[in-house]
């Protein structure tokens, strides 16, 4: 349920409405937007009628048919826009975001040699797995501590703001600790529990929707996290399993516009999950920012022959730069901008 406050409604009058609802056992989520305040009341099993409507400053009281409320446009018709103290930028709003880096944080060589590159090029942030979910419990499982550790430090060296994946309580801990933006991978999208805990995180969180996630499923996922609080959600489309085996995954690109009409969450893709090989890597992500896309997220390695992990669709540095470029003047295209690339000097020495 959903209960619009007028447009003159005071402060008061909106926390005695979020009281009345708190007393009645269930959460309210006041949600101010450019013309009014909407107040969402979840955790209430039915229709609650309790004489909102009665109440002073209340315009109108809507049931959300929907089965997701908080990220819903009928709730909040602007469009989120997500921030990070002390640093510039955001995220939903008309510059794009840029997040590039290895797949796996593998020692403190190579994360500051990618680090250097991709803050050259313009990114904004740094991304790189320290707690890695893999396929094979053989095969490279991340870091831990050390790799959220060597991010820490190329936050204050480079600038740069840290994305990484939390895959359970333990991590998303030290992810809260020591990162800027808490990733939860494809494989955890309906992991409830992980999404609640993510819920109640003081940092934004990074949603990638699950291998086989429906629009609807990856929508009920950032509920879950918008549910115990946490409004600042960023939904990440990174390809679905589909009977295609010329790529790893297919990048559901219709997915952007999809979520767009009914959420007002922002939206980046991914091109290098979403491909799963190099060469498709940069076509995917120049498609993907003309469909709308709020910004890209994308693996880059400077030795991506020895990756130990997902080397074949990261992008070597060079690479990265072109597809910057490019990606900027699709951007100016579409009346969007982007953080300009920086001299060598001013990416080391920040
Ligand atoms: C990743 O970003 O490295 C990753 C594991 O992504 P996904 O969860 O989309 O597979
Ligand atoms: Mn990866």
């Amino acid at each position: 349920m959903l209960i619009v406050m007028s447009a003159q409604a005071t402060e008061e009058q909106v926390r005695a409405v979020c009281r009345k609802i708190e007393s009645l056992g269930y959460r309210s989520h006041s949600i101010p937007g450019a013309q009014r305040t909407a107040i969402g009341i979840t955790g209430n099993q039915g229709e609650v009628d309790a004489g909102f409507d009665e109440m002073p400053g209340v315009q109108e009281v809507i049931r959300v048919s929907k089965p997701y409320k908080l990220v819903s446009r009928d709730v909040k018709p602007d469009n989120t826009v997500v921030r990070f103290p002390g640093h510039s930028a955001t995220i939903g709003e008309s510059n794009l975001v840029i997040m590039a880096g290895p797949c796996g944080i593998e020692s403190r060589e190579q994360a500051f040699a990618i680090a250097e590159r991709v803050a050259r090029a313009g990114a904004q942030f740094f991304r790189g797995g320290a707690y890695k979910p893999r396929t094979s419990p053989y095969s490279f499982q991340g870091l831990g501590e050390e790799g959220l550790k060597i991010m820490a430090e190329i936050r204050e060296r480079f600038g740069l703001l840290i994305v990484t994946e939390a895959v359970d309580y333990e991590s998303l801990d030290l992810v809260e600790k020591y990162g800027d933006m808490i990733q939860i991978g494809a494989r955890n999208m309906q992991n409830f529990s992980l999404l609640k805990r993510a819920g109640r995180a003081r940092k934004p969180v990074l949603l990638k929707r699950g291998i086989s996630a429906t629009l609807e499923e990856f929508l009920m996922a950032a509920e879950y996290v918008m549910s115990e609080g946490n409004y600042n959600v960023v939904l990440c489309e990174r390809g679905v399993r589909t009977f295609v085996d010329h790529t790893r995954n297919t990048l559901d690109l219709s997915v952007i516009p999809a979520v767009q009409r009914l959420s007002h969450l922002p939206i980046i893709a991914d091109p290098s999950h979403g491909t799963g090989k190099r060469d498709k890597v940069t076509p995917l992500a120049r498609a993907a920012v003309a469909v709308g896309a709020d910004g890209l997220i994308v693996e880059v390695h400077h030795d991506p022959d020895k990756a130990l992990s997902d080397g074949m669709q990261s992008l070597y540095p060079d690479q990265f730069d072109a597809l910057m470029e490019q990606v900027r003047q699709i951007a100016a295209v579409l009346g969007r901008t982007m953080a300009a690339e920086l001299s060598p000097a001013s990416a080391i020495n920040h």
